[in-house]
């Protein structure tokens, strides 16, 4: 599902931020990516989603090369990829519904099997009964919630989440945790960077441990190995 071969990438300003990353993560993984701050965590994932391009080496998501992919494929590569971050990234002018329904791709979709849709997802995250509502109208749990609706309503097959609970109180991350499994175990593959230590030693999970750009450590239900 996910490939990376001798990975580098070096910013315009001089800093390498993957340095010679090489890694497979197989359909349906759950994978915590763990490490100081500025080791590199963001930059590994973000090359998942080709928000980053690396500098050389071969990166390979869902079958596609992301070194040969033209800027103009990358939304259509997207699609397939459901992102959710830190800060939520809702739209803050749209309604919850509305914040889902435009992630969707509507192509050749009724209008009725749209609202299906949406509604399945928003009931599948406990939000059916705040759909008219903005994201400012809500606790940040509940636009987390939001923002993993959006993030599976096109059914990806991957989820590429940035400290997902980052900006959450304890009990309502391991609420968000629980949303993850749950998706996690229909079949998605999560790759998700935490900081995190309490879930991460306690819902076990593989982990990648990234230092310096290097991974340093990758084992099956691994523990988060530094201090919380
Ligand atoms: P982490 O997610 O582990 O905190 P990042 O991948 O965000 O690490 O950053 C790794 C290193 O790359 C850091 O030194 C950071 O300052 C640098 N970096 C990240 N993004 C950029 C960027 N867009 N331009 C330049 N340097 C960056
Ligand atoms: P997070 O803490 O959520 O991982 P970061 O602080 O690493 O996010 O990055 C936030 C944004 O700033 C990203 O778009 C990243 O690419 C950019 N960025 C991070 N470090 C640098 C840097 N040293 N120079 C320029 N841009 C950076």
């Amino acid at each position: 599902m996910i490939e990376m071969q001798d990975v580098y990438k070096k910013y315009p300003n001089g800093i390498t931020a993957a340095n010679g990353l090489n890694i497979h993560i197989k359909q349906g993984e759950f994978i915590y990516v763990v490490g100081p701050s500025g080791a590199g965590k963001s930059t590994f994932i973000k090359m998942m989603y080709r928000e980053e391009k690396a500098s050389s080496g071969t990166v390979l998501v869902n079958g596609v090369n992301l070194s040969k992919l033209k800027n103009r494929e990358v939304p259509f590569f997207r699609r397939n990829i459901g992102v959710v971050f830190q800060d939520f990234k809702l739209l803050p002018t749209l309604t919850v519904f509305e914040n889902v329904a435009f992630a969707l791709e509507v192509i050749e979709q009724r209008p009725k099997d749209i609202k299906r849709r949406v509604m399945d997802v928003l009931a599948l995250v406990g939000l059916k009964h705040k759909v008219r509502m903005l994201p400012s109208e809500l606790s940040g749990g509940e636009q987390q919630r939001v923002s993993i609706a959006r993030s599976i309503v096109n059914k990806p097959k991957l989820i590429i989440a940035d400290e997902p609970t980052g900006n959450l109180d304890p009990d309502t991350s391991w609420e968000i945790m629980h949303l993850l499994e749950e998706i996690n175990l229909k079949g998605t593959t999560i790759v998700m960077a935490t900081h995190n230590k309490e879930i991460v030693n306690t819902i076990k999970h593989r982990v990648v441990a990234i230092e310096s750009g290097r991974i340093v450590r990758d084992e099956q239900r691994g523990d988060y190995g530094y201090e919380g």
